[in-house]
């Protein structure tokens, strides 16, 4: 049967949605619901107006998700190209939304002299992403700089959180309610005049040195254990280039998954079991994914 909803959203939302459009390894089966919000208020209209026991998932810009074949039942919200409001609130103090790019925020935080912030240059992902991962680069996180946040819960209600409300660690973040999600962030940032584009762009360049970037991959696959990097343990398990139909382990950063263009998520999931597998096998270190492993098989 198929899910129903209010009169008003029905014909807005897309049915079946391969989610391969919205994943940056372009794999993953349909959603069942896939609904953009025109801003908050349609957003919380659309939460409101939501059977209350129908899952719902959040995307941004997929790149860090690996969607199985099957799909994702129930709803799926997507922030991409809306929601993306980034404004000044006071010298030091920045409100971004969710579905905004965190290269804009590298980029105007440059504009308006403040930093450190062109880490966010390298994410390419959402705000909401980002603080759902507590994403970071070059030696820079994300909640480092959160100072107060926005969150809408399943029943659309929106509710302000402070930081500490929330257990954050290297790429984990545990909310304190579930089903609730980001709308935007408070960040505070240095006054950092002296900062120019130029210096983003540097970093792009050390990261195209060393990254297969323009590949379709998920960046880095797994969360380096303590001490220690992923990458190293994975290439020294000799396991470079390995392949299991249309994936690979890259040559360039053995982190890296790439799809050449015809792998399926459940090419990627066995990939990613196999290269856990040997190295717990080769190393005896436990290997966790980075990336978020959802839907059905
Ligand atoms: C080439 C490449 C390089 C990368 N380099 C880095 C890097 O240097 N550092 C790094 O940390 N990551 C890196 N990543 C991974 C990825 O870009 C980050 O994890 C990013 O923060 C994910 O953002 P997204 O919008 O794509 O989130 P998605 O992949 O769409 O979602 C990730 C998770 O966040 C949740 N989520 C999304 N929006 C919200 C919201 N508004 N509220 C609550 N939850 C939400 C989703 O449900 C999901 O669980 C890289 C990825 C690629 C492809």
């Amino acid at each position: 049967m198929s899910l129903a909803l209010a009169p008003q959203f029905a014909t807005r939302v897309r049915r079946d949605e391969p989610l391969s459009r919205h994943t940056s390894w372009h794999v993953g089966g349909p959603a069942e619901v896939f609904f953009n919000p025109r801003d908050r208020e349609d957003l919380a209209s659309f939460l409101r107006a939501a059977p209350a026991d129908v899952p719902i998932s959040w995307i941004g810009l997929g790149s860090n998700l690996l969607v199985r074949d099957g799909g994702l039942r129930g709803i799926v919200i997507s922030t991409h190209g809306t929601l993306d409001a980034l404004e000044r609130l006071s010298e030091t103090t920045v409100r971004g939304e969710a579905g905004l790019a965190c290269a804009r925020v590298a980029r105007q935080c440059i504009k308006w002299g403040l930093g450190p912030a062109e880490f966010f240059a390298g994410i390419p992902g959402t705000l909401g992403g980002a603080l759902a991962m507590n994403a970071g680069a070059f030696g820079g996180e994300t909640w480092a700089h959160v100072r107060a946040l926005e969150t809408i819960d399943r029943r659309g209600r929106a509710r302000r959180r402070e930081p500490s409300e929330y257990r954050v660690g290297y790429r984990e973040v545990i909310a304190p309610e579930p089903d609730e999600w980001f709308i935007s962030a408070e960040l505070t940032f240095e006054r950092r005049p002296g900062t120019h584009a130029g210096e983003v762009q540097k970093l792009l360049e050390q990261r195209k040195a060393s990254q297969p970037i323009g590949e379709w991959s998920c960046g880095s696959v797994f969360t380096n254990p303590p001490g220690d990097h992923a990458a190293r343990l994975i290439e020294a398990a000799g396991l470079k280039g390995f392949r299991i139909g249309d994936a690979s382990v890259s040559q360039k950063h053995a982190n890296f998954i790439i799809n050449h263009g015809e792998a399926s998520a459940a090419d990627l999931e066995h990939l990613i079991g196999h290269v856990r597998d040997t190295v717990a096998r080769v190393h005896g270190v436990a290997l966790h994914p980075e990336v978020r492993i959802v839907g059905v098989p």
